[in-house]
């Protein structure tokens, strides 16, 4: 079963928006499940300290890698083969590739960043790998993190009722998809365009294929060049 492990300050977000619809059955049918892990509970002192001030000076806070490695280590122990993830703005962008890759996997381990960051030495020490999902800067990576997750776990087999409605989505052939449209017929003046009620599967398939590809020259011209 896909196993998500998050550590964190907030765990009671969690599972929020993941737990609701196709992805909350999907964990109540047993397909994936989740858990987040408070990191203040490693903490060693009397306040229960996580973050101490930048070397170097400077705004903020940083997470203490000693804290953080030692939760990564109760979660996830070194045989543990799960990825290591940490949400960043510095990171690889999040692809629909990446999710991909991720939704046939063991599971993931995921670390939510606060203040201003994690202490380099646990990124390295613990071979994190950086994820990102946009340029834009969140205050803390617990909704990066649902992103994340939300993305992979609707991709894991089963959670999904229609399996073959994803081949077309947008990014999965490197294309945005196509407009859709529904009943009624009419709506404020505007008609469904013909060729979608006319029955002819060829020609609706050409026409969805020539909106995709005029979509995204239109709004993404970056990923034609791929
Ligand atoms: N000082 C950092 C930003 C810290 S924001 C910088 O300039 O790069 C605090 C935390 O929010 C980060 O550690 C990260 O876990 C999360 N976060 C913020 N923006 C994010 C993004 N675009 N993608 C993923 N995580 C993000």
């Amino acid at each position: 079963m896909f196993s998500a492990d998050i550590i964190t300050l907030f765990p009671d977000l969690f599972p929020g928006p993941l737990g609701a619809s196709v992805l909350g059955r999907g964990m109540a049918d047993g397909l994936w499940q989740l858990r987040a892990t408070q990191l203040r509970d490693f903490a060693t002192d009397r306040h229960r300290t996580v973050d101490d001030t930048p070397s170097g000076g400077g705004a903020g806070m940083v997470l203490k890698p000693d804290i953080l490695a030692k939760a990564i280590d109760a979660v996830a122990p070194v045989d543990d083969p799960r990825p290591r993830i940490l949400m960043s703005p510095r990171g690889k962008p999040l692809t629909q590739a990446r999710a991909h890759e991720l939704a046939v996997g063991p599971g993931v381990v995921v670390v939510c960043g606060r203040f201003e960051g994690v202490d380099q030495r646990v990124i390295d020490a613990r071979n994190l790998e950086e994820i990102s999902i946009g340029d834009y800067v969140l205050a803390g990576g617990e909704v990066a993190a649902m992103v994340l997750l939300e993305a992979v776990v609707r991709l894991i087999p089963g959670v999904l009722g229609a399996l073959d409605s994803r081949d077309e989505e947008s990014f999965e052939n490197g294309l945005l998809e196509y407009p859709h449209y529904t009943r009624p017929q009419t709506f404020e003046g505007v008609d469904i365009p013909p060729v979608l009620t006319s029955g002819d599967h060829g020609k609706i398939a050409k026409w969805r294929q020539e909106q995709s590809l005029l979509l995204t020259r239109a709004r993404r011209p970056d990923l034609l060049k791929h």
